[in-house]
């Protein structure tokens, strides 16, 4: 697939240096980026008998066309079964191993990977067990991934459920493994009729531990969901944020008029956790081209690229960014930008960030520039 992409690609050098180039992923969901045929043999290993087909190239194809239907029902049901094979220890061990493999194998170098813990207690696991079968399979990934030369960090997130009211425990489950591998607290779910206040007791309470959250917000729900995320539970990131792009005037001439919530959200260099091909799927962009990241990007807003979920979405962080590639015109030094402002939005210490950027992600940008600049006679 590779080959081919690349010989068909009209920029074929910066194809391959992306495959390549460092990467780092913010915003990435357990449950939505098992390999197909995992889902396959765990059902069968677990007794799920849900799934559409057992055929692993035909559930493949049906996860993207399902997620991709339009139909909030199909999407739901791509998770049912995902989440549903992921009911025992093992199971979460081997789908976390798996993804520190697989992004390890995209370029990714560091990731924060997320998950709802009360999503997993279906047959009788406690939470904190499945906190641990999840941290036991990161690292494992981590270890198989440096012995194939692709060294990465994944650090985990554990996410509440907006619609539901187990958010304070998840968020004391944050807490308790912040020195075990959980790197911080998100919630998700739908946002309409769901407002991040309601679970205000839990953001209180992270932030008097002073531990790290990110929210879902300004995705399928417009600015008052941002501002609520921010101004009332003191959000350290936003999930997407893409309808920020709602308080940004374009004049006639190209200028752009920031209201007084996008000016805040710039000036005080909020990451906006953004997945192009997720937010064209859930109607949060039009298209790929049409997408806000190019607009935000121009306005130095601090905007990084994610995945979301790789399986629904047929992606991954290489082709995420060849997608901006082909759309924008970006070329190297833009991506590099997008992989700094991750690494600085990541939620493991300040001087772990910096080692990462200055002894990982700058050389190895160098490095391309120049193969780029000085290709072989
Ligand atoms: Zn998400």
């Amino acid at each position: 697939m590779t080959n081919s992409l690349t010989k068909d690609h009209p920029n074929a050098p910066l194809t391959s240096a992306l495959d390549v180039a460092p990467k780092v992923l913010l915003h990435d969901h357990l449950d939505g980026g098992v390999r197909p045929r995992t889902v396959v043999e765990l059902a069968e290993e677990t007794g799920y008998d849900g799934l559409p087909t057992t055929d692993v190239e035909a559930l493949s194809g049906w996860f993207v066309a399902a997620a991709n239907s339009g139909s909030l029902e199909r999407y739901l049901e791509t998770f049912a079964h995902t989440v549903g094979v992921m009911q025992t220890p093992e199971a979460l061990a081997r789908v976390a191993s798996e993804c520190a493999q697989d992004l390890a194998a995209d370029g990714v170098v560091y990731a924060e990977v997320r998950y709802a813990p009360e999503l997993h207690v279906e047959r009788g696991l406690a939470l904190p067990e499945v906190v641990e079968a999840v941290n036991a399979g990161f690292r494992e990934g981590e270890r198989l991934a440096a012995e194939a030369g692709r060294p990465i960090r994944v650090g985990a997130l554990v996410t509440a459920m907006r619609h539901a009211a187990r958010s304070m425990e998840i968020a004391q489950l944050a807490v308790r493994y912040r020195d075990e591998g959980v790197v911080g607290f998100d919630i998700a779910g739908a946002e309409a009729g769901n407002p991040p206040t309601r679970h205000l007791d839990a953001f209180e309470y992270l932030q008097r531990e002073n531990a790290h959250f990110t929210i879902h917000a300004g995705e399928g729900f417009g600015l008052p969901s941002i501002w609520e995320a921010i101004q009332y539970c003191g959000a350290d990131r936003l999930g997407h944020g893409v309808r920020i792009i709602d308080d940004i005037t374009v004049g006639d001439g190209g200028g752009a008029t920031l209201g007084r919530l996008a000016a805040y959200v710039r000036d005080k260099r909020i990451p906006l956790e953004m997945a192009p091909t997720s937010n064209v799927m859930t109607g949060a962009a039009k298209s790929i081209e049409e997408h806000p990241i190019g607009l935000l990007r121009s306005l130095h807003f601090r905007v990084t690229v994610n995945t979301d979920n790789r399986l629904m979405s047929g992606t991954s962080m290489t082709r995420e960014f060849r997608q901006l590639a082909d759309a924008f015109g970006y070329g190297l030094d833009d991506f590099r930008w997008f992989t700094v402002n991750a690494m600085k939005s990541a939620f493991i210490p300040f001087d772990q960030r910096l080692a990462l950027i200055e002894n990982v992600i700058k050389p190895r940008y160098a490095e391309l520039v120049e193969a780029a600049a000085s290709p072989p006679a």
